[in-house]
């Protein structure tokens, strides 16, 4: 819950060792017994708070991806079934995007790692360009998944579609005539008998853009 996160530090008037044994373990981070020193409860709170501020940084850092400061896949799998469950429970609309490079292992052998990252990065770009409230993921490799919360699928096939359009008109460093494209599979929650878990939405969303590869790349499908 909202609350979770939260630092809890006990100051009580109860100073036996099984209340602080009891305060500890219940996950409180400091006990302070009253009567206590007003300069004393400062630097514990100064001090909890520094802490705090650490671990958050770090849990959000191992949920980064590095090359693209996108989610991870890590926290693509978590934020998916959080999102899934919420968009089942308040019967919401939620699309998934599952993106690819087309031959991205031809053009990493071509023209070598460094440009296979400048792409991968150019395609981080422009999946971060849209709404706010979308969540933008490096899947793996030159596999990104997009999770689109209250969006229909018709909306979010306008969504993937831009993004293919945007990708395919960028001009590259020293490969002036190279277009390099992308391919899009979609799929949305469904109230009634399609994908109703994140599984299950990841595997229709991968079916879609296995069906864009198999119809000559560049494109995007969606589950019907
Ligand atoms: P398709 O059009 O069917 O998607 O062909 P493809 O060549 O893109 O597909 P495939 O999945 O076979 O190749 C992906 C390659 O991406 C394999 C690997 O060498 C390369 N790759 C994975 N991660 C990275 C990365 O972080 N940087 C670079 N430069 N290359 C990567
Ligand atoms: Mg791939
Ligand atoms: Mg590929």
């Amino acid at each position: 819950q909202a609350t979770h996160h939260v630092p809890v530090m006990i100051l009580s008037g109860m100073s036996s060792m099984q209340d602080k044994v009891t305060a500890f373990e219940l996950g409180a981070i400091d006990y302070v017994t009253k009567p206590f020193e007003f300069t004393e409860l400062r630097v514990r709170l100064r001090s909890a708070l520094r802490v705090h501020r650490l671990l958050t940084m770090l849990s959000s850092r191992a949920q980064l991806d590095g090359l693209t400061g996108l989610w991870n896949r890590t926290y693509f799998d978590g934020r998916m079934h959080q999102e899934v469950a919420e968009a089942m429970h308040h019967q919401r609309s939620l699309t998934l995007l599952m993106c690819d490079i087309d031959y991205f292992k031809r053009l990493n052998d071509r023209y070598g790692h460094p440009f296979g990252d400048l792409v991968i990065e150019r395609m981080s770009k422009i999946l971060q360009s849209g709404r706010t409230t979308d969540i933008a993921c490096r899947y793996g490799g030159e596999e990104f998944g997009i999770i689109l919360p209250n969006t229909s699928g018709p909306e979010a096939i306008e969504v993937a579609d831009r993004y293919r359009r945007q990708f395919e008109a960028e001009t590259w460093p020293g490969a002036e005539t190279l277009k390099v494209t992308a391919s899009f599979g979609v799929a949305s929650v469904s109230h009634t008998g399609g994908p109703q878990t994140a599984d299950e939405l990841v595997a229709a969303a991968d079916a879609a853009l296995y069906r864009a590869k198999e119809l000559g790349r560049n494109r995007v499908e969606c589950t019907s």
